[in-house]
């Protein structure tokens, strides 16, 4: 058993619309596909033995044990690796459930289908599976050692990849409100929402957090004046540089005891308090200086009580935490040090910040608190007695949290509002020295030792005791208040084709309501009416570019095929998704191999539109109206025909379509016609000549129609888009060459040849064909080109593209000129492979009224020759 490829999908795909976090992985059973689990001598007893916990999965029986029984049955391997790899995820503690395991059409391939927690721990997941599998095959079994490292790396994995602990408390609450985010590419930066909507965090700072306040707040000098200055209680104290200025420094802030700390800390660093003679305070003078950076050093006066952090966020107090340094609790029996390693033990401990505490570590600072105390690491503790390890409370150095957000008093919580609006911080931790919080300060004297920017959230989202506190809830209500969307209108646009067409039509459409509007198509990336990026840009990566663009008020996404299969659509949802046609093109590549998989492809996008939005549907193509049945939203549909059958049971539940009648496109709304304009007033459709223009034309109204966009408007731009060789290079090109006419266009499959044909077939004149196919389509495929091609000229030049895509020179053409003798022996073709020299010819065979028509590999090319022909 071989792994052939893997896959990793981050949104809606073929396998689900909902589970955006799969794994795809192409498998080659090789020799395992002869044989059903129960063939293989001693494998359902191997597998228990490795993996009881199997007996968990349900699978298709409904029941606990239900897959174990299929593997007792006999099933094939494949299906087994997918149980698998869940089940490890599951063991490393990822929850996961969704797996389909579904058969290629390469014999003895498959495709394995995984959800996964974390991408990289996924995809290890599979890997693993099949080296526990071909172990279990070729020994009977799985080393438990190695199952156990298999195990440890998932988890390492998982725990690499895990968010800080406030940006998953925020997490968490942007997903309940299913508020898109992504991470940016610098600075653990995050963005939520999308394009003009979004807003920034990192960690706890957002963008309204202001430089002003935040480097106030990392002033601590700067932040007491100013808030002494407004009245605001902060210790007595003052900064010196120099030992010499000590004593003297003592004697102002009114003597012992006192605390020396660094002028520019934080986590505790470098301050010692409750210093009451001078051999201490020289020490502790020493301590923070060196752990200054200016040699700045704070002496205070020490205030009695505990520490409390007051968590201001927009103005209003949200939490309120009492902190408690590291500590143990006698027992009576075990030692301090025995006590700190219990303590330990708790799994909510871990190292840093990574956890909800952080373990207690025992360093010199430690030593020295626990000697004041009388103590020393041997020491047998009473029982109930508490020893402290620290004389500050960070959590960072073992410390607890204690909910107080109930108790804290009035005038305290008007107090704590006015300094964050006094340091200017959106989001403020203000720490309080005081004896208890459910009295006002002034009473009891507690003072305002510090103000921090970018608090940290764990303490109040998951206090050691007392209730945790949703404070990622005021965090979003501020970024996002009531009422104001955290989205933009996302439109895209599927289907074999016309995308990059109607992706620009309605790009054009919208520009006309002034917004800035962003889109991407095979051509490139554009904001307005500027290149980003070029190149073929239809899958997430480019969708990304859009959506994170602040600049972008509207996003319009051609959503190929390509993109869809390989990493699912960029977005988890949609306004508006465009389904203009599924054609036999593409089969073959990818596992999709019917054109009913290629229909499952395109659904996506419509699947994918949210319930108040809109799918627009092809009615006359049947695989595309059948997507109806299949979206959660509501549907609109286009057709060339007002007397298609779909249409008229549409309108007549008032529904809303968009259709080609008597010259016209028209919007219909229920029983009213509205007439955007004739077809022959629209650059874009060639006089009316050419019918699928028509339908791109159609579905491009209907989608800006469908999101609000202002008929007028519509006519506006749709009277103004030109398919013009600069505007649209390769779709529909026209060019008048005095005698004769020159069209190049980019159809390159069976499909896009009839749409031309429609065109070409309406010419008076001779029609000339230089014609071509892309090598890696079917060969069915080519030859349908010929034949097509045989119906649509009169005469008839075969040339190869450049890139022959894996097939030998001179096959291509090969089979084209096959289809064309198929349909008419009597026609009149050459091959002339290379691309140049075949339009050359072409041309030199045009005559008076003549129609040249050059379907090239490069438009590029083929328009630069063109061009210097043109006489006018
Ligand atoms: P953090 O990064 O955790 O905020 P820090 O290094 O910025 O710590 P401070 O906040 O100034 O330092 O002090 C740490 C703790 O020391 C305070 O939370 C408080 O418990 C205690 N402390 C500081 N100054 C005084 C004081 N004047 N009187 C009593 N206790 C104090
Ligand atoms: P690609 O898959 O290459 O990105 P696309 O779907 O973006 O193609 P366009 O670039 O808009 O399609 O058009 C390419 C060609 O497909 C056109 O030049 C035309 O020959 C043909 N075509 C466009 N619209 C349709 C349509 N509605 N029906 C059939 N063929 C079409
Ligand atoms: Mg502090
Ligand atoms: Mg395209």
């Amino acid at each position: 058993m071989r792994i052939l490829k893997t896959q990793t999908l981050r949104g809606p795909n073929y396998w689900s619309i909902r589970r955006h976090k799969l794994v795809v992985m192409r498998l080659d059973l090789e020799e395992l596909i002869e044989k059903t689990s129960d063939q293989i001598p001693g494998f359902y007893d191997g597998l228990i033995k490795v993996l009881p916990s199997l007996i968990e999965h349900h699978c298709s029986r409904g029941h606990r044990g239900g897959f174990l029984e299929r593997v007792q049955e006999g099933t094939l391997m494949g299906h087994i690796i997918e149980h698998i790899a869940l089940e490890l995820q599951e063991l490393a503690g990822m929850p996961v459930g969704f797996g389909r395991t579904r058969e290629t059409s390469t014999p003895g391939v498959f495709n394995v289908v995984y959800e996964y927690v974390e991408e990289q721990a996924g995809r290890y997941a599979g890997r693993a599976a099949v080296r526990l599998c071909n172990s279990i095959v070729e020994t009977g079994t799985y080393a438990i050692a190695e199952l156990e490292q298999d195990l440890a790396d998932l988890r390492d994995l998982y725990a690499n990849a895990a968010l800080g602990p406030s940006t998953e408390t925020v997490i968490k609450e942007v997903e309940a409100r299913k508020i898109p985010w992504m991470w940016l590419s610098a600075r653990a930066m995050l963005q939520l929402g999308y394009g003009a909507k979004q807003k920034r965090i990192q960690a706890t700072l957002t963008q309204n957090s202001s430089i002003l306040g935040v480097e106030l707040a990392c002033d601590k000098e700067g932040t007491k004046t100013i808030l002494a200055d407004a009245g605001i209680p902060v210790p007595k104290g003052t900064v010196i540089q120099y030992l010499d200025e000590l004593e003297n420094a003592i004697a102002d802030v009114g003597g012992y005891p006192i605390v020396i700390k660094p002028l520019d800390g934080n986590h505790g660093r470098g301050i010692t308090i409750n210093i009451n003679s001078w051999a201490e305070a020289e020490e502790a003078y020493d301590l923070a200086s060196a752990a200054s950076k200016t040699k700045s050093v704070i002496i205070e006066r020490y205030y009695q009580g505990s520490d409390h952090r007051v968590l201001v966020i927009n103005g209003k107090v949200v939490a309120v935490a009492e902190r408690i340094p590291a500590h143990v609790i006698g027992d009576g029996k075990s030692t301090v040090e025995q006590l700190i390693e219990l303590t330990n033990l708790d799994p909510n401990r871990g190292e840093g910040h990574d956890n909800i505490l952080t373990k207690i570590t025992v360093d010199r600072t430690s030593l020295a608190v626990l000697e004041k105390q009388g103590h020393t690491m041997s020491t047998v503790l009473p029982a109930g007695e508490i020893a402290y390890l620290r004389a500050t409370a960070n959590l960072s150095t073992g410390g607890i949290a204690v909910d107080r957000t109930e108790a804290i008093h009035p005038e305290n919580i008007w107090l704590s509002q006015r300094v964050a609006k006094i340091i200017g911080l959106d989001i403020a931790g203000i720490d309080i020295v005081a004896a208890d919080i459910s009295k006002p300060l002034r009473e009891i004297d507690g003072v305002i030792v510090e103000v921090n920017a970018a608090p940290g959230f764990r303490m109040h989202a998951a206090p050691s005791q007392g209730l945790p506190r949703n404070i990622a809830a005021p965090v979003l209500d501020m970024l996002f208040p009531p009422g104001t969307s955290s989205r933009i209108p996302i439109i895209a646009i599927t289907g074999t084709n016309g995308k990059t067409t109607t992706t620009r039509l309605t790009a054009h459409l919208y520009r006309q309501t002034g917004q800035v509007v962003g889109y991407t198509t095979t051509d490139g990336i554009y904001i307005d009416e500027y290149l980003v990026e070029k190149g073929d840009n239809t899958g997430p990566y480019s969708a990304g570019v859009i959506l994170k663009d602040p600049t972008v008020e509207v996003a319009i996404l051609e959503s190929a095929r390509g993109g869809i299969l390989r990493s699912g659509l960029a977005f988890d949802s949609c306004d508006i998704g465009v389904v203009l046609n599924v054609a036999a093109d593409h089969l073959g590549i990818g596992d999709i191999d019917t054109i009913e998989q290629m229909a499952k492809v395109k659904s996506v996008v419509a699947e994918t539109v949210k319930a108040e939005g809109y799918a627009v549907l092809n009615a006359d193509d049947p695989l595309v109206a059948a997507m109806a049945q299949k979206v959660k939203c509501k549907v609109a549909y286009f057709s060339m025909n007002p007397d298609n059958p779909i249409i008229i049971d549409h309108i007549r539940r008032n529904g809303l379509a968009a259709v080609y009648e008597n010259g016209y496109l028209s919007i219909l709304e229920g029983q009213w016609t509205l007439r955007i304009e004739k077809a022959v007033n629209i650059p874009m459709t060639m006089g009316g000549m050419a019918p699928f223009m028509i339908a791109n034309a159609l579905a491009g109204c209907l989608a800006a129609f469908a999101q609000g966009v202002d008929l007028e408007l519509i006519r506006r731009g749709i009277r103004t888009f030109k398919p013009s060789a600069d505007q649209t290079p390769g779709r529909m090109n026209l060019f008048n060459l005095g005698d004769y006419h020159v069209l190049i266009d980019y159809a390159h499959n069976p499909h896009g040849y009839q749409a031309v044909g429609g065109f070409v077939r309406n010419w008076e004149g001779e029609k000339i064909g230089v014609v071509g196919g892309p090598g890696d389509r079917r060969d069915e495929d080519l030859i349908l080109l010929g034949q097509i091609s045989a119906q649509t000229f009169d005469q008839i030049i075969i040339k190869e593209d450049e890139d022959t895509r894996g097939r030998e020179r001179g096959e291509v053409a090969d089979l084209i000129a096959k289809g064309i003798v198929r349909e008419n022996p009597h026609i009149c073709y050459e091959k002339i492979l290379n691309e140049t020299e075949a339009i050359e010819t072409g041309l030199s065979m045009a005559n008076q009224g003549s129609l040249v028509v050059i379907l090239p590999e490069s438009v590029t090319k083929a328009i630069a020759l063109i061009k210097p022909r043109i006489s006018n």
